[in-house]
């Protein structure tokens, strides 16, 4: 199952239409994320035994298949060839952060460059379906809703500002943390632990792994994750950036007002964000 957000009305994408869930379900469902991810069992189920007559084209702008998480977590160092370009050992915990709420946005957004030191992660996101409290590696994926792309924008200066670096706030500027198009249920992917990975900035391909590659997989983050606070559906997590981001570059490369990023992940699908400067506005 693919779903979405469109006018924060939960949408099916079917094929090559869209099923509107409160409307083809006669109100069964509601139309916020919230009500679908507090029945996401059902609602699969639902999904799967309706005949569903998808009734608009796509193409219209998706929003964050979830949009108003309760938590959000990410993970630094995750592959073991960004924690080699960030001088550090692979960890042996994963190093866990927040991205506040407010960072969160549309996949289609612009970027606004607070400063010169913004910097690109394409990530692999996980969305929680079912609430998850110290669950196993083995169990962990009956509590995954699905997997959707993200970016986690991170200002460099104000991340390692300080005694003590501040990647929950260096990563939290308005814009930092786009999701979508498309939460895509474990079920769909031929393996959902071995998806390729890719970030291009104005057609240059800056990042290209396969999730395979994580140092610590979904399935472990969320067992991990979960020893310690319950997960709850709809929560997301940012599971960590392959090699090949900016600051590491030498000399060091930065996000510039005019350039494109495309984030993409096969399975999922591609976003796109516009670097703009503050003040600009969107064409
Ligand atoms: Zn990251």
């Amino acid at each position: 199952m693919r779903m979405t957000t469109i006018a924060d009305r939960v949408t099916i994408v079917l094929g090559g239409g869209l099923v509107d869930v409160e409307r083809a379900s006669g109100g069964r469902f509601g139309h916020a994320a919230e009500d679908a991810f507090a029945r996401w069992g059902d609602l699969r189920a639902w999904v799967d035994s309706t005949d569903l007559a998808p009734h608009a084209e796509t193409g219209i702008a998706s929003g964050m298949p979830s949009p108003r998480p309760r938590q959000v977590f990410a993970i630094g160092l995750n592959y073991a060839d960004h924690a080699a370009e960030s001088g550090v050992p692979v960890p042996a915990f994963p190093p866990t952060f927040t991205k506040f709420a407010t960072c969160l946005t549309t996949p289609g957004s612009d970027l606004v460059l607070p400063s010169d030191q913004v910097d690109w992660e394409a990530e692999l996101v996980a969305v929680i379906g079912v609430r998850a409290h110290r669950v196993s590696v083995k169990d962990a994926w009956d509590h995954v809703a699905g997997l959707t792309l993200g970016q986690d924008f991170s200002e460099r200066e104000v991340q390692m500002r300080g005694a003590v670096p501040q990647f929950s706030l260096g990563k939290s500027y308005p814009g930092f943390g786009p999701i979508g198009p498309y939460l895509v249920s474990p079920d769909e992917f031929a393996d959902p632990d071995d998806l390729a990975i890719e970030c291009e900035i104005n057609g240059e391909v800056v990042q290209s792994s396969r999730t395979s590659r994580l140092v610590f997989s979904v399935a472990e983050l969320v067992s991990i994750l979960s020893g310690v606070c319950p997960l709850l559906p709809g929560d997301v997590i940012f599971t960590g950036t392959p090699g090949g981001v900016g600051v590491s570059r030498e000399p060091a490369r930065f996000l510039q007002p005019g350039d494109v990023v495309v984030t993409r992940i096969e399975g999922i699908g591609e976003m796109r964000q516009r670097c703009v400067s503050p003040g600009e506005t969107a064409a």
